[in-house]
């Protein structure tokens, strides 16, 4: 429950039970009755419902905290007030009832209020002591010692509930922003058992899923789908030649071009690992799927990054092979993998830089197998 909505809550009952002590005026205290009706019925509840009002204007905490010192020093000013008043044998007996504002009081307020409190109800005693006579002789004393007592044990109740609420607030934190951490660390684990470090593409762990996934949509559904690999022509020459890190460097560079050129949020380009890519485009097939693999070829050849050593071109380019299913033939992804990859390697053996339809690979030998010449397609920069 809110902080003020607990505070309005004591609020309210204290001056219901502030009312309430009507009867022990007129039973111990009866000459000041009318006096105690006035302060109970009038002077308290006049005093905290605006002031209950004014904490929910003005929902500062500070103001709240010392709010409640405050009501609290007001109702033992008006009960010390009634007993100064009373001119009773039983007036004195009744200054014990200091006691019992301060626990009722400090049972609520945060602890440096409830000091003030304290200080206040030590004020409020010594001076009924004071000025109230004892009828017995014997009574201030033990009824100073009980107040003390109830101070000792109150100031410590409401010192320890602060802390502990304090110390729970802090834990509840702590176990907030260790969740936080965790599943923080949960995706980047999760981005790491699925990505590829050097290049942020899919890796071949959830290629391969997504692949087996993919097909088994196409042949449910009876849609198209196309797998596509692609493997960069002489990338050995141009490392030799660059240098490692180049490499690394030219495997992000084609990797992104190629990603670029993807329109579709279902395509998907992974790496396979060396300088071999996949990239799966579900929902295509024939003249279509054949055109997005020539613009992946010409992404990367239009980045021109040199290649002196290429025995193909002068500047980095990429074999492409690749293959569909129309999803009544009942391709698995074993067999799509293959076939692209039959076309992949037709694409290499044909003289590298160019793309390759496994449909165009009937069991007949590469040179006749009606691939599209390299011009046609646009293969040969
Ligand atoms: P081909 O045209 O027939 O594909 O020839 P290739 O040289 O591209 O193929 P090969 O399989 O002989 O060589 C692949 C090279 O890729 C070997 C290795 O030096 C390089 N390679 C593999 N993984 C990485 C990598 O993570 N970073 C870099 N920089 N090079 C890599
Ligand atoms: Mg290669
Ligand atoms: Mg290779």
């Amino acid at each position: 429950m809110r902080r003020l909505t607990v505070v309005t809550l004591v609020g309210l009952a204290s001056i219901i039970l502030f009312a309430g002590v009507m009867l022990v005026d007129w039973l111990m205290t009866p000459s000041v009755f009318l006096e105690g009706m006035f302060v109970r019925l009038v002077a308290f509840p006049v005093a905290l419902l605006p002031g209950i009002w004014l904490l929910h204007r003005w929902p500062v905490h500070w103001f709240i905290e010392w709010g409640v010192a405050l009501a609290g020093l007001y109702a033992l000013a008006l009960s010390g007030l009634l007993i100064w008043l009373d001119s009773g044998h039983m007036a004195f007996i009744r200054t014990v009832e200091v006691n019992l504002v301060v626990i009722f009081t400090c049972a609520l307020a945060r602890f440096f209020p409830a000091c003030l409190m304290a200080a206040g109800a030590m004020g409020v005693h010594l001076a009924l002591m004071s000025t109230v006579p004892d009828p017995t002789g014997v009574m201030a004393t033990p009824i100073t010692l009980l107040l003390c007592a109830t101070l000792i044990f109150t100031l410590y109740a409401s010192y320890k509930l602060e802390r502990d609420e304090r110390m729970a607030f802090l834990l509840g934190l702590r176990e907030r922003a260790l969740d936080h951490a965790l599943e923080q660390e949960h995706d980047r684990m999760a981005g790491l058992a699925t990505t590829d470090a050097l290049t942020g593409a899919a890796n071949r762990r959830s290629f391969e899923q997504y692949l087996h996934d993919s097909t088994e949509r196409a042949r449910q559904q009876v849609q198209p789908l196309t797998l596509v690999m692609v493997d960069i022509d002489h990338f050995k020459k141009y490392n030799d030649h660059y240098g490692h890190q180049a490499g690394d460097e030219c495997l992000r560079q084609v990797c992104r071009a190629m990603n670029d050129c993807l329109r579709r949020p279902l395509d998907m380009v992974a790496r396979l690992g060396g300088e071999e890519f996949a990239v799966v485009l579900p929902e295509m097939e024939g003249a279509d799927a054949l055109a997005a693999a020539e613009r992946l070829r010409r992404a990367v050849a239009s980045l021109a990054l040199p290649h002196a050593r290429s025995l193909t071109s002068d500047i980095v380019s990429i074999s492409v092979g690749l293959a569909s299913t129309h999803g009544r033939d009942g391709l698995d992804a074993g067999s799509l993998l293959a076939r692209a990859d039959a076309a992949l390697y037709a694409a290499k053996e044909l003289g590298r830089n160019r793309v390759v339809q496994a449909d165009a690979l009937p069991s007949t030998p590469v040179a006749d197998q009606g691939i599209a010449p390299s011009g046609a397609l646009g293969a040969v920069s």
